[in-house]
């Protein structure tokens, strides 16, 4: 689950500057790219820094989860 509208997808190349620059530590290593916990603020931050253009900001699903 991820309560966030923030997501990041398949286009990042690991380089870790978004994890360096959340400031609420909400962006945590995972196996393929850096995953968005629920402590996000939606400070949009990390989307500054991406080099790749990874993170994104989806609207919110009324109703149901994204999958
Ligand atoms: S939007 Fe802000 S709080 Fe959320 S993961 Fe990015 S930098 Fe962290
Ligand atoms: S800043 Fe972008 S490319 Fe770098 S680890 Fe984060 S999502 Fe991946």
């Amino acid at each position: 689950m991820n309560p966030s509208t923030v997501v990041i997808d398949r286009r990042c190349v690991g380089c870790g500057l978004c994890l360096i620059t959340c400031p609420e530590h909400a962006l945590v290593p995972a196996r393929h790219h850096p995953e968005v916990v629920d402590r996000c603020t939606e400070c949009l931050a990390c989307i500054e820094v991406c080099p790749a253009d990874a993170i994104h900001q989806q609207p919110p699903m009324r109703g149901r989860e994204a999958t």
